[in-house]
């Protein structure tokens, strides 16, 4: 096998495999909050909810984010074909 192809089927295993994670583990933590679903503010005194995760502490990850537009354009299509 050319390491071209060594190369290509390498990254084929690996978008596959980053695949199956979005499937079975959508979610991942939140890294500005790193989990907690608040944010300390500058001072250190107050803490706020934080913005990027909605308060859950975990956030989608970018595969899944792309899974589920794909997923909701298809049924869109499947909607406006009927
Ligand atoms: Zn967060």
């Amino acid at each position: 096998m050319s390491p071209v192809l060594a190369g290509i089927a390498g990254v084929l295993v690996g978008l596959a495999l980053y695949a199956l994670t979005c499937l079975s583990m959508p979610f991942v933590m939140c890294r500005k909050c790193a989990g907690a679903g608040k944010v300390q503010s500058r001072s250190g005194r107050v803490s706020r909810p934080c913005k990027r995760c909605k308060e859950s502490g975990r956030r989608l990850r970018l595969g899944r984010k792309v899974i589920n537009y794909l997923r909701d354009n298809r049924d869109r299509a499947d909607r406006a074909t009927r």
